[in-house]
């Protein structure tokens, strides 16, 4: 498999080197808010370590990571009154993965309901109202 690149956006985002919204982080995983929604409050959860993906992630980073993708799960569930929630992993290109830095998606989900399309870029005015929402449901 490939290496790790140290450069992908969200080893950027980690170090600071490139804006995010920020709405959860502990000593391993952080969780900010996906830059191109399919639904309102997608947000995604990643180790604070390097690893492309599930194929090369450690136990321990799969650990902190799904731990977290509950934590923020439960907390979109109570920040938009959602019905569910979908978790969504991509694993290399033919995998469907666009970004090389373990992710998991957390998107809220109402009833009949569909995902937007990819690719659309979100209103980060509404992006940030839908982070202080999620953020206040796990306070
Ligand atoms: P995947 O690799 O699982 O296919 O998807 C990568 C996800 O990262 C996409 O949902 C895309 O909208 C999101 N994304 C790509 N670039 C950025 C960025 O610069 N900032 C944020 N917050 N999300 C991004």
């Amino acid at each position: 498999m490939t290496a790790y690149d140290p450069d992908n956006i969200f080893a950027k985002i980690l170090r600071g080197e490139i804006p995010s919204t920020r709405v959860y982080e502990d000593d391993e995983t952080l969780a900010f808010m996906d830059i191109m929604p399919r639904a309102d409050g997608h947000l995604l959860v990643i180790p604070k370590t390097p690893c492309r993906n599930l194929l090369d992630a450690s136990p321990q980073q799969l650990t902190a990571v799904i731990g977290t993708a509950q934590k923020l799960a439960k907390a979109v569930v109570t920040a938009f009154d959602a019905d569910g929630v979908t978790v969504q992993q991509f694993n290399e290109a033919a995998g469907g993965q666009e970004v090389f830095h373990l992710h998991f998606h957390i998107l809220p989900r109402h009833d009949g309901v569909a995902v937007r399309a990819p690719g659309t870029m979100g209103d980060f005015e509404l992006i940030a109202e839908h982070a202080e929402k999620i953020k206040a449901a796990l306070a």
